[in-house]
């Protein structure tokens, strides 16, 4: 068997290589690097996949930065998310003097507890950012509906969810990310849609907002030499892009390869004692960006799987709230104990659009054999 590995990039580069190395040359011998050839045939096609508008940028962190510098918020406007998540989503806040306002996740399935948003809303509130954490949405319809009674903005870090679909109540399904005023996606090499670089894309349904994006994210221009705006430079490259443009075309099977292989894990670590599987909400797909299990021998549990060959990630060891990082915001422990605790229980196992059923079965069974 072959050694298992967290993330299989490599491996499934191999299996689309011919058409990548090929259209990275296309890229060179062009010499359109830059907002421009492959840059622009990408935006159009994932465009197209999504059905909205999307802006190329340098990454998923940027996607969020230029996301909230379109909104013209004021320092000092608060804006709701969890303190389970990635630090991108947190950090862009505070760098642009907005105030993140926590609120604590779900036990089982991670992503912002939406019972809880409406007692965090003060008149200071101009934002909701949900985290579509580990490929499944959270409770968008909910959420929605709060943005709308007290006329705040919807964004969304779809960073860990490309290809994930939102279920209405009335069955009709929106993608991950195309749902809020805007949403915010990474393309960092292990996302669903990874690229061999950084890199990332704004999503929204809004032309003249979309226009505002294009803007920031390209220097805060309007015409060559003409500055409208404060923008940054943060774009999606060409060579980037042109992999994305053939990784694309299998992402449908790339999807399906991650949901079979949580179905395996699924099947065969469900009704363990002491272990709790992936909760799936009723109200959206799941791509299993990582697919996180819970338990309180995590410790032992990844030691054990260390020493028989499996490599598995704490996402995330620590909650945001508790990082020194963001001591300034005042938060205490014991303020969000389902995060704190997450960051003690949750443990990810690899998932990758390249394991096989021999991976799957040894894995499985390696957990299973932990707990008898
Ligand atoms: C990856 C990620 C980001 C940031 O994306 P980068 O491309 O690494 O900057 C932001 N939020 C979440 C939830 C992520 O997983």
């Amino acid at each position: 068997m072959q050694t298992i590995q967290m993330s299989d990039i490599y491996g499934q580069y191999l299996t689309m290589k011919k058409e990548i190395d090929s259209a990275m040359q296309e890229v060179i011998k062009s010499t359109l690097f830059i907002k421009s050839g492959k840059a622009i045939d990408f935006e159009k096609k994932l465009s197209a996949y999504l059905n909205t508008n999307v802006i190329g940028c340098a990454n998923g962190t940027d996607a969020l930065q230029v996301a909230f510098m379109a909104l013209g918020l004021q320092p000092g406007d608060e804006v709701i998310t969890t303190p389970f998540t990635f630090v991108a989503t947190v950090e862009v806040l505070a760098l642009l003097g907005l105030k993140p306002v926590f609120v604590d996740v779900c036990p089982n399935k991670f992503n912002i507890d939406s019972s809880k948003i409406e007692e965090a809303i003060t008149n200071k509130t101009k934002a909701i950012l949900p985290v579509h954490l580990f490929g499944q949405c959270a409770d968008l319809e909910t959420i929605k509906k709060l943005t709308e009674k007290h006329g705040l903005f919807l964004i969304e870090d779809a960073c860990q969810a490309l290809g994930t679909e939102f279920i209405f109540k009335d069955g009709t399904k929106k993608h991950a990310g195309t749902i809020g005023h805007i949403g915010c996606n990474s393309f960092f090499p292990s996302k669903n849609l990874g690229a061999f670089g950084d890199g990332g894309a704004i999503y929204t349904e809004d032309e003249s907002l979309a226009n505002v994006i294009r803007s920031i994210a390209n220097h805060g221009m309007k015409a060559k030499y003409q500055y409208e705006r404060v923008g940054v430079n943060s774009r999606l490259d060409s060579i980037q892009a042109a992999i994305l443009e053939v990784k694309l075309k299998y992402f449908d099977k790339h999807i399906l390869a991650r949901q079979a292989a949580a179905t395996y894990y699924d099947e065969h670590l469900s009704g363990i004692e002491g272990l709790q599987i992936p909760a799936k909400a009723s109200y959206s797909t799941h791509t299993f960006h990582q697919y996180t299990i819970r338990t309180v021998k995590r410790n032992e549990l990844q030691k054990y799987l260390g020493e028989k060959g499996i490599p598995s990630m704490i996402y995330y060891p620590g909650a945001i709230h508790l990082q020194e990082a963001y001591q300034f915001l005042g938060y205490q422990k014991g303020d969000f104990p389902i995060s704190e605790n997450l960051a003690e229980t949750v443990l990810s196992l690899p998932m990758h659009t390249e394991l096989t059923e021999e991976q799957l079965e040894y894995t499985a069974d390696i957990v299973r054999e932990f707990y008898l």
